[in-house]
């Protein structure tokens, strides 16, 4: 069986541990959000795909959900006695050595895809790991600025998250993203997928910027595998992170109905929510024409993770219908 799972960070590393623990056999491709990279003291930094590189390869902090577990801050430490900031973004020594060679392998022309796939054959994962796309694609925040012109100010996404810790935004602006192609393998991976995932990633800074890449949504709405997803609001709110914020940015209510219709019924065939809080949302989400489930959504363990992602492929698996026989 072929996975093709959309992922950005933490929730999204967090939900394929589950995933390749509920299909162990199966090939799985994990699409991953590139809109929180950025470059900082000249390197770059990818953490959403690094999130799911630490994860799923075994070395990442497991209390905080990123960053390497047994990290050390030398470099951080002397940078800030030389007074050079930024200091709301510390970059662990550890974490630094991938930044150097992923910044020194993009210097010398070999795009992100390549990149990533050279940093991932050091920590063996278990799945294809491909950056949505080469080029460049930023997330900015439109917020309040007292002191700009207008009155409004845009910012990178980690200075919005990391910086000024989710204050209201009125805009979300994927900076390039209308230049931006499918990273080599993307569309053949979504094209040749038997079930394609959604786990629940922020909607709109995670997989929201992946599906605004020219070609990538029609992509996942034409595919002949079932797309389901699985909600990350949790009674009325984000289980961890701002996706409440953002989705009020860009108009969608805050509840896991809204999610799914936001995400539409053209490119959704299938939706969880959680069966404690959201039981209420499966007649609304199937009103719109997603098959909905609800079941257990919180990733309070490795167990309670597989089987969120075993209710994803059981849903999937019958919204692809009975599997054709052998001489079929
Ligand atoms: P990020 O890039 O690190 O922010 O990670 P993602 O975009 O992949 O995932 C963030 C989303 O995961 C947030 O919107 C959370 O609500 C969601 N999330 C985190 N933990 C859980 C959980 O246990 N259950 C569910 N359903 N969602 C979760
Ligand atoms: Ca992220």
């Amino acid at each position: 069986m072929r996975i093709t799972a959309l992922a950005g960070g933490v929730g999204g590393a967090r939900f394929l541990r589950g995933l390749i623990a509920a299909a162990p056999a199966a090939e799985i491709t994990v699409i991953g959000n590139v809109g929180d990279d950025m470059t900082m003291h000249g390197l770059r930094i990818c953490p959403d795909l690094d999130t799911v590189m630490y994860t799923l390869g075994g070395g990442i902090h497991e209390g905080q959900g990123w960053g390497r577990a047994g990290e050390t801050f030398g470099v951080a430490d002397e940078l800030k006695a030389y007074g050079v900031g930024p200091d709301w973004f510390t970059l662990g020594d550890k974490d630094i050595a991938t930044h150097l060679v992923r910044t020194r392998m993009l210097g010398a022309g070999y795009p992100l895809s390549a990149v990533t796939e050279a940093l991932c054959t050091r920590w063996e994962l278990p799945v294809r790991l491909l950056p949505a796309t080469d080029e460049r694609v930023e997330t900015h925040v439109v917020v309040d600025d007292a002191d700009a012109p207008g009155g409004r100010r845009a910012v990178h996404f980690q200075e919005y998250w990391v910086k000024m810790h989710a204050p209201d935004a009125h805009a979300i602006v994927s900076v390039g993203v209308e230049d931006a192609k499918p990273a080599p393998g993307v569309l053949e991976a979504i094209g040749e997928a038997d079930v394609i995932v959604l786990p629940p990633s922020n909607p709109v800074v995670s997989v929201g910027t992946i599906l605004a890449i020219p070609g990538l949504r029609q992509a996942v709405a034409d595919a002949a595998a079932p797309v389901v997803g699985l909600s990350p609001i949790v009674g009325g709110g984000p289980v961890r992170g701002m996706a409440d914020k953002v989705l009020a940015a860009v108009g969608v209510e805050v509840s896991a109905a809204a999610v799914a219709r936001h995400y539409g019924a053209d490119l959704l065939d299938g939706w969880l929510v959680d069966a404690d809080a959201d039981s209420a949302a499966v007649a609304q989400v199937e009103a719109a024409g997603i098959a909905c489930r609800a079941v257990p959504l919180l990733m309070s363990s490795p167990e309670a993770t597989r089987a969120m992602a075993q209710a994803a492929l059981d849903l999937a698996a019958e919204l692809a219908g009975p599997a054709a026989g052998p001489e079929a």
